[in-house]
């Protein structure tokens, strides 16, 4: 939703590779002490702490492929490139210190559009605590590529992987599901009525939270201070942004036990059960297969219950099984029915 106002404009090739970087990235501060080096010499400089791992992750985002920007404003997909790289630094119930920042742009982009992005990416950088500490800046004959790299901290007690799940544990989610899937069908739908008819003003407020989740996802940086606070180290975790169904599977295969995932136990928020109603949608479909909640997805031995049971961020949603079981969702009428990647195949049902 850059507005292309070719007058006020100032293009890449006025200010050439070096002052193009230097204008994005002379503004950052550094907020962490192990950051010996930011942007401006070879490489960047970290001294990390004494006792702790370091965990590394990278994303990479492609316009057309992962954002269209004609409803995603450059600012927000600024913000969500930072915090999808982050949400995989928590599901390491780790904290995340530093990023990299590397782009790819066309001279369609005016330095004004750059400038959104990276108002985005500061915002982000100031919510989450991080520093930006380098990245590159290349050209692109089309679209627009942003890829983030995200660096983070984490004693090597509390470091928590994918494959540690053990049978009877119990599945944890965090905040509500499906939202975010939500929020782009709309935002899918209000592109389409402004084509046919570009004087239509959406009332968009009943999907307010949707649309929210959708273009201004949060990671959750609370969760592994929460845990910690609880005394309660997750056997496995990982964030949930490719979709419910899809997570549990890697959880499970990873840790190689099965699962029971209870319909009921899904956590919905309210606006998710309208507006299923409304498009005459399943509810659980969405949850299940719909993808960029970045909500994390962990288990706990039978153990923790007593010390999660009662927190407002934290649902039960199920238990692992033995591996031979396979992964089950258990729905409302008490049906057994697999779980496979997208969703699950409902032709399948067994009693
Ligand atoms: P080099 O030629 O050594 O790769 P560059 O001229 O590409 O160095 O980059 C100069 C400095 O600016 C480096 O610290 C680099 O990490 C940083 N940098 C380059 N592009 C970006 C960007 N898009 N965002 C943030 N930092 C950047
Ligand atoms: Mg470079």
């Amino acid at each position: 939703m850059f507005e292309n106002k070719d007058s006020e404009n100032t293009s890449i090739s006025s200010l050439g590779e070096f002052g193009l970087i230097d204008h994005l990235t002379k503004h950052f501060k550094i907020q962490n002490k192990t950051t010996v080096k930011g942007i401006g010499d070879d490489a960047a400089v970290l001294d990390p702490e004494e006792g702790k791992q370091l965990v590394v992750t990278t994303d990479m985002l492609v316009e057309g492929v992962h954002f269209d920007l004609s409803y995603m404003p450059l600012k927000h997909l600024g913000y969500k490139a930072v915090m999808v790289n982050l949400s995989d630094v928590y599901a390491m119930n780790a904290l995340p210190s530093q990023i990299t920042v590397s782009i790819a742009v066309s001279n369609r982009f005016p330095v004004e559009a750059l400038e959104e992005l990276y108002a985005g990416i500061t915002t982000a950088c100031e919510h989450y605590k991080v520093d930006v500490i380098g990245g590159d800046t290349t050209s692109s004959t089309t679209g627009l590529v942003i890829s983030i790299s995200a660096i983070g901290t984490v004693s090597e007690e509390k470091i928590t992987y994918r494959n540690g799940a053990k049978e009877n544990d119990l599945l944890v989610v965090t905040g509500d599901l499906g939202a975010a899937y939500l929020g782009l069908q709309i935002l899918e739908r209000e592109k389409q009525v402004f084509k046919v008819n570009p004087n239509a003003q959406p009332d968009l407020e009943p999907y307010s939270y949707l649309v929210e989740r959708q273009l201004k996802p949060e990671a959750r940086k609370d969760i592994p201070l929460l845990l910690s606070e609880l005394d309660v180290k997750p056997t496995s975790m990982i964030d949930i942004s490719d979709g419910l169904s899809s997570e549990v599977i890697h959880l499970c295969k990873s840790s190689n036990v099965g699962c029971n995932l209870y319909e009921d136990k899904i956590p919905l928020d309210p606006q998710v059960i309208a507006t299923c109603e409304e498009f005459k949608m399943d509810s659980t479909t969405i949850a299940l297969s719909g993808g960029e909640d970045y909500e994390l997805l962990f288990t706990v031995s039978t153990k923790d219950f007593p010390k999660i049971k009662a927190n407002p961020h934290l649902t039960v949603i199920g238990h692992m099984t033995h591996e031979k079981e396979g992964m089950h969702l258990i729905t409302r009428a008490n049906t057994k029915i697999p779980i496979i990647a997208r969703g699950w195949n409902a032709l399948t049902e067994e009693d």
